[in-house]
């Protein structure tokens, strides 16, 4: 776990369990690695596949992922800018900038 210049632990692995949406982290990391993978096959000059996969990411619509904070109570992570915690209903001060 990373920590922030404000020293608020940071969750670095996108699949953990214990991430407020841990599916769609899990495809966050997913895409990323065929999209790593499909470097290769895009210098073959067949664009068929790279332009489908470009499709297909269009449509899952992920977005960034979202910054996360633990909770400083339970240690659960959350949103960084919830307000209260949605585990153990800890009011949460404003993140650090
Ligand atoms: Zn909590």
């Amino acid at each position: 776990m990373a920590r922030t210049p404000d020293d608020s632990p940071v969750f670095t692995h996108p699949t953990n369990q214990d991430h407020p949406d841990p599916n769609r982290a899990g495809l966050r990391v997913a895409v990323a690695d065929i999209d790593d993978a499909l470097g290769a096959v895009s210098r073959s000059g067949d664009a068929r596949l790279t332009n489908a996969w470009a499709r297909l990411v269009n449509l899952l619509a992920l977005g960034p992922a979202p910054a996360l904070r633990a909770c400083p109570r339970c240690g659960r992570a959350g949103m960084r800018d919830a307000k209260i915690c949605g585990y153990c209903w800890e009011r949460l001060s404003p993140p650090g900038p």
